[in-house]
């Protein structure tokens, strides 16, 4: 006999955890004629055009991403509730807080950006959420340099994001500072993506963009 697993099974794995999710995924699953209402399992080697369909036809978005209006390219989103998948953040608030500063930097037009300070998770972290999306460069917060160097830096970004509450020297961020500078004091990487992403949204506000 061939091998088979319980519907509800494949759908938590493919990330389709709550009720809602589960019953979303299940209807694409019985639209697309891979299963069929009142069937609890389904055969194995039909997994891959499950996956696909799931893909295709159902999108799970987390509310926190939803307030956040990521959702934007999803408007037949579902909402996501505990344990599933979200389609944008994958569920890690890093991740959302990466999205929501690259956004803010869109909005102002800033494509260059220096972060100062952060411990050697932050610099190993940071460059791999920002993608492509942004040019990014880390300075270390605990060397100091010359102002002159310091300033020809500034003068060829769009913006600098010091992390106020990690490894940063006062010598570091005093030299830093100006009008291009935005300083945040959340500790954590997502808390302190979103303080710069709201900061530079103000700032893009003030700006008319
Ligand atoms: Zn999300």
């Amino acid at each position: 006999m061939a091998r088979d697993l319980p519907t509800a099974k494949l759908l938590r794995e493919c990330g389709y955890h709550s009720d809602a999710a589960q019953a979303a995924g299940r209807a694409a699953l019985e639209a697309a004629g891979i299963t069929r209402e009142g069937k609890e399992r389904i055969a194995e080697w039909k997994r891959p055009d499950a996956v696909a369909t799931l893909k295709a036809r159902v999108t799970l978005l987390c509310e926190a991403c939803r307030l956040a209006g990521l959702g934007g390219g999803h408007p037949t989103a579902i909402i996501a509730g505990a344990g599933d998948r979200c389609v944008i953040c994958e569920g890690s608030a890093t991740r959302r807080g990466a999205l929501i500063l690259i956004r803010a930097c869109q909005r102002a037009r800033f494509h260059r950006v220096i972060f100062v300070g952060g411990n050697p998770d932050v610099h190993r972290e940071l460059p791999l959420l920002m993608g492509n999306d942004l040019d990014v460069r880390i300075v270390d917060g605990m060397t100091s340099r010359p102002g002159r160097d310091v300033q020809r830096e500034i003068d060829g970004c769009d913006v600098v994001v010091l992390l106020g509450s990690t490894e940063i020297s006062h010598t570091v961020s005093a030299t830093w500072a100006g009008p291009k500078t935005v300083a945040t004091q959340s500790r954590g990487i997502s808390a302190f993506l979103l303080e710069a992403a709201e900061k530079i949204d103000a700032r893009a506000g003030r700006a008319g963009l």
